[in-house]
């Protein structure tokens, strides 16, 4: 059974970790989100990848709930010392990843193949694909004014309301060579429950993923990223408050609208389903390990294709 996963970052992680315990990891192509990928310092810095990679082969860091375990900060104190760039949290062992991903993109490698050869040194199972090669980038419009995704969300704390969100270099990427293909190939898809409008929404802007997903033969599900309305962090919620006019499942389901047969919701949120899309109740929250194979489990058997 082939299975395609979309995903942004920490949120999405997770749930990939209980999905390659209920399938193959073989099996699994993962299509992650780029947009919010920066150059700091003279590296380039893809966090969605990276949180990918790290929470999926054992090196994140479960309590700080991002980047990697038994890290250290000496490099980006010394940055701070010198007044460089500091305001982007860069550990030690972080940046040994970006030291090497920069060199290869800079002799020309593409970021695809820097992302599988950087995977396979760490041990990942599942195929990971950036949605592209080519530059996208999320830019946020607030009402004080528009900001590259990592300046609102990291540097000003996500703290502005998003009245628009763009995915600047979207229309004329190109997807990574194997999306399509494995999109085309899949017996399932699955929108992971990362933000709908800044991790799953710059992958679906690339014309060509969004056509392959239009035209796909393999039932689509989706896992809503809120439980009671609000999301387990970050800012999806306000954001779909705002853009959407609400938080509840029809709201979820309307980002993909078009895209989806099936969208995974939490019990909290079972008063208010969608009459548009079918909708699969469950419970969403993944508290440990085995709650996200179950979500995973759960989100599979809405497909039809039970693990
Ligand atoms: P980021 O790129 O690191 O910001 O992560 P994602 O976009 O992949 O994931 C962020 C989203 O994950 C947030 O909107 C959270 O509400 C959602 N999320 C995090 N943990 C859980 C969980 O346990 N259950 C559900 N349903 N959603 C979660
Ligand atoms: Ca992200």
């Amino acid at each position: 059974m082939n299975v395609v996963a979309l995903s942004g970052g920490v949120g999405g992680a997770r749930f990939l970790r209980g999905l390659l315990g209920v399938v193959e990891p073989a099996d699994v192509t993962i299509v992650g989100n780029v947009a919010d990928d920066l150059e700091l310092l003279g590296l380039r810095v893809s966090p969605d990848l990276d949180s990918i990679l790290y929470t999926l082969t054992g090196r994140s860091d479960e309590e700080r709930g991002w980047g990697r375990a038994d890290e250290s900060w000496r490099a980006l104190d010394t940055v701070a010392e010198l007044g460089g760039d500091a305001w982007f949290r860069l550990g030690d062992r972080d940046l040994g990843l970006h030291l090497v991903r920069t060199e290869l993109l800079r002799a020309g490698v593409p970021l695809s193949e820097a992302t599988a050869r950087i995977a396979a040194a760490f041990g990942l199972e599942a195929r990971l694909l950036p949605a592209s090669d080519d530059p996208v980038r999320t830019f946020l419009e607030t009402p004080a004014g528009t900001f590259p995704f990592q300046t609102w969300f990291v540097a000003r704390g996500h703290a502005d309301e998003v009245d628009a969100v763009h995915y600047a270099g979207a229309p004329e990427a190109r997807p990574a060579p194997g999306v399509v293909e494995a999109l085309a190939a899949a017996d399932v898809v699955l929108l992971a429950p990362s933000n709908p409008y800044v991790s799953i929404g710059p992958i679906l802007a690339v014309a060509a993923i969004r056509e392959a997903l239009g035209g796909r033969r393999a039932p689509c599900v989706a896992v809503s990223p809120l439980i009671g309305g609000r999301a387990v962090k970050g800012p999806a919620d306000r954001m779909l408050a705002r853009l959407q006019g609400g938080t509840t499942p029809s709201h979820v389901a309307a980002c993909y609208e078009g895209l989806i047969d099936a969208l995974v919701v939490d019990e909290a949120d079972a008063g208010s389903l969608p009459r548009d899309v079918r909708a699969v109740v469950t419970r969403t929250l993944m508290s440990d390990a085995d709650a996200a194979r179950r979500l995973a489990a759960a989100a599979l058997d809405a497909a039809g294709a039970p693990a």
